[in-house]
């Protein structure tokens, strides 16, 4: 029986969680589940999977899922997004779900479509992820539900007092846990998980990592998401920029720091954005204090 992320979550004292991405090739496929089969050697609690809300992965989201978790005996947390779909064909994919035993789902209102910088779908359909929580929620207790967290506030929300009410209503709805948008200044974790707190969020908030490896990627990332590059962060990477070997050093240096204080101060685990690779993500948790 695949395990459910809430009830991991319960039994833990911290997790340990790998993001991966359906690849367009496959090539890229094969690379993804030969880095699987080392990274389940980490054994981590669960793999995510993410979804491509306009793109053209998004049918391989399910059945990659469904492979690490025949493969590798590892839960799989499979990403669904508002963005994309009719309720029909959410109800589709979440029957589907079922079928496959893919019982742990990241509800998602998603990213836009490229070009967009804004959405709004017809009055019958999901605008928002609280509304796919309720959907999923509607079927039984089948499925585990999490939901994303912004410590900054969400990029194209107007202040971090209502992105908290936003999240609030999102974990009334059904969600069970968090795992937050990248950041590189652990105070805006901290500060984030007082503020959800006091407002009565109890959700287990689980900081997601990203590990710098490229300087350019990382400006294009955080420009996209709205995370902001500390002026610290700058100083150590800007003048990497174009030295890969140099990056990948500083890069996990600075998240072994990052992961160590999360830990240290009482985060519940980390969910790394692996993004396909075996490495740095293998390096830092070897060489972080709490690891296992
Ligand atoms: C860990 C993580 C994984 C992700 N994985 C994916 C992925 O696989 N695929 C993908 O496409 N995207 C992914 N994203 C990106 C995510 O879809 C975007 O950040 C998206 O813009 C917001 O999604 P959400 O589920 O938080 O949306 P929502 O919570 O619905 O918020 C969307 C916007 O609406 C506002 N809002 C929320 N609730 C309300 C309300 N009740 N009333 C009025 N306004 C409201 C929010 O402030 C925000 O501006 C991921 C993000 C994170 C942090």
């Amino acid at each position: 029986m695949v395990r459910k992320v809430s009830d991991i979550l319960k039994e833990k004292e911290r997790t340990y969680s790998f993001e991966l991405f359906p690849p367009k090739t496959k090539r890229g496929m094969r690379k993804l589940f030969e880095t699987a089969n080392i990274l389940k050697d980490l054994k981590p609690d669960w793999f995510a999977v993410t979804y491509g809300a306009g793109g053209s992965t998004r049918e391989f989201t399910t059945d990659i899922a469904d492979e690490l978790q025949k493969k590798f005996g590892v839960p799989a947390m499979h990403h669904l997004t508002c963005v994309g779909h009719n309720k029909d064909e959410l109800r589709t994919i979440i029957g589907k779900l079922k079928e496959k035993n893919i019982c742990n789902i990241l509800a998602l209102r998603g990213d836009l479509p490229e070009g967009l910088s804004y959405w709004k779908p017809p009055p019958e359909e999901l605008e928002y992820c609280y509304q796919l929580v309720d959907l999923i929620r509607s079927y039984d207790d089948f499925f585990s539900v999490g939901v994303a967290g912004f410590p900054e506030g969400h990029i194209d929300c107007p202040d971090k007092e209502s992105d908290s009410r936003y999240l609030k209503i999102k974990i009334d709805a059904g969600g069970e846990f968090v795992i937050t948008q990248l950041f590189f200044d652990n105070n805006d974790y901290f500060e984030y998980v007082e503020r959800v707190r006091k407002i009565g969020v109890t959700a287990p908030i689980i900081p997601g990592i990203l590990p710098v490896i490229d300087y350019q990627a990382l400006l294009r990332m955080c420009r996209t998401c709205g995370a902001t590059i500390p002026q610290r962060v700058h100083d150590i990477f800007k003048p990497l920029d174009g030295n890969a070997e140099a990056t990948y050093e500083a890069g996990v240096e600075f998240a072994v720091k990052q992961c160590d204080e999360l830990l240290e101060r009482g985060a519940p685990g980390l969910h790394f954005f692996a993004l396909n690779k075996v490495e740095p993500t293998r390096e830092i948790l070897n060489r972080i204090k709490h690891f296992r």
